[in-house]
């Protein structure tokens, strides 16, 4: 009898306890919501006036101004242009922090894909004065299925990286196949540079936000410091995980792999997930 009151006492305070538990797990997605919410309304409200800044200043530019204007407005353009950058960036990772990113799977060409962003990327090659290699191992297949979009906005955030922290060297951009099975093609992917490296202790900070190697580099090269975050949680949506290596005066490699289910051009899928 004295066991069955001691029994029922304990069930009662685990119920309790796990009431407890379930409370604050709500408090806590709820403050989590809220949060999410109010970063994307303020986001939005603040990209509407700074796309009409940013598109009056490009309007004033084009409109051949005196030199003593031109900095002025060079200025403005640069910093609406940074702030741009910097809103749509917290905006996606608020959007991945709460599952809210849609993945779409469609049928493309990989090798088109690279030779884009090679071309969008060439200019500011040249300005460092960089050899840009690109290098698609052959026995790719032509089509893969998987988000286009996505896979961009990762190379072109590591291969941006690379040539902005490389003046005289060398970027190289490899893709190869790692396995072929049936209907899926494993990725493996490689952003090589002969650039200014990352200090041992800084490679695992530097994919957290507003990160930056220090406040030098961060002065010399600009940067909001959230690519990387959005370039790593992007690669673990997509199945996959970054890899870093590098060294300090000599270069970086950032690598990773990634699966695809083989495309065709005649395969159009359009399938939506959300993460
Ligand atoms: P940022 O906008 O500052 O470039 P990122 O998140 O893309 O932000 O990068 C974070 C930091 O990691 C950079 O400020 C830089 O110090 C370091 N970094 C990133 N890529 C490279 C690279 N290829 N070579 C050297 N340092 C790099």
């Amino acid at each position: 009898y004295k066991n069955n009151i001691i029994r029922t006492q304990s069930n009662l305070m685990l119920k309790e306890k796990n009431k407890e538990l379930e409370i604050a797990k709500e408090k806590a997605e709820r403050a989590s919501n809220a949060r999410s919410e109010f970063l994307s309304t303020v986001s939005h409200e603040l990209r509407t006036p700074l796309n009409a800044i940013n598109g009056i200043a490009h309007l004033l530019l084009e409109e051949n101004p005196k030199k003593s204007q031109m900095n002025y407005l060079s200025s403005l353009k640069f910093s609406g242009d940074y702030l741009t950058k910097f809103i749509n960036e917290i905006l996606e990772i608020n959007k991945i922090d709460s599952n809210k990113l849609e993945i779409e799977y469609i049928s493309f060409n990989l090798k088109q894909l690279l030779e884009d962003i090679k071309n969008s990327l060439k200019e500011l090659a040249s300005v460092n004065n960089n050899i840009f290699k690109l290098e698609v191992d052959p026995a790719i297949p032509d089509y893969l299925i998987g988000d286009p979009t996505k896979l961009s906005q990762i190379m072109m955030n590591l291969i941006n990286n690379a040539l902005k922290f490389t003046k005289n060297g060398t970027v190289s951009v490899i893709a190869k196949l790692h396995s072929l099975e049936d209907k899926n093609a494993t990725l493996y992917f490689e952003v090589i540079d002969t650039g200014i490296g990352i200090p041992a202790d800084k490679l695992q900070s530097v994919f957290d936000s507003f990160s930056q190697g220090s406040i030098e580099i961060n002065r010399k090269y600009g940067g909001t410091g959230l690519g990387l975050t959005i370039v790593k949680k992007l690669i673990k949506i997509l199945g996959g995980r970054i890899n870093l290596n590098s060294i300090v005066g000599k270069g970086s490699s950032f690598s990773f792999e990634l699966q695809f289910r083989i495309g065709s051009p005649l395969i159009n899928v359009k399938e939506k997930t959300k993460t």
